[in-house]
């Protein structure tokens, strides 16, 4: 994704002010780092053409089992610093 000027200033103050407290709390909490770093796998695994092939519902089945897995054992995830 190549994101022109206007895209940028129209998360510009998002990516100063949440940035931040996103940091924080990743810093403290193992649920959000080990999200994270699966989903920094995903994409490096899914740009990469010659890995393999997702099923059509991967996307929407992978982020039905992320909100069940967060619902269950940390009803709060973003609730510190706030
Ligand atoms: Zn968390």
């Amino acid at each position: 994704m190549v994101l022109n000027c206007k895209h940028v200033w129209e998360y510009i103050s998002d990516y100063i002010f949440v940035r931040a407290d996103v940091e924080r709390h990743l810093a403290t909490c193992e649920i959000c780092s080990a999200v994270l770093d699966s989903t920094r796998n995903v994409i490096v695994l899914t740009a990469d053409s010659r890995v393999f092939e997702l099923p059509v519902d991967f996307s929407k089945r992978l982020h039905a089992r992320l909100d069940s897995v967060l619902r269950n054992e940390s009803p709060e995830p973003f609730a510190e610093g706030t």
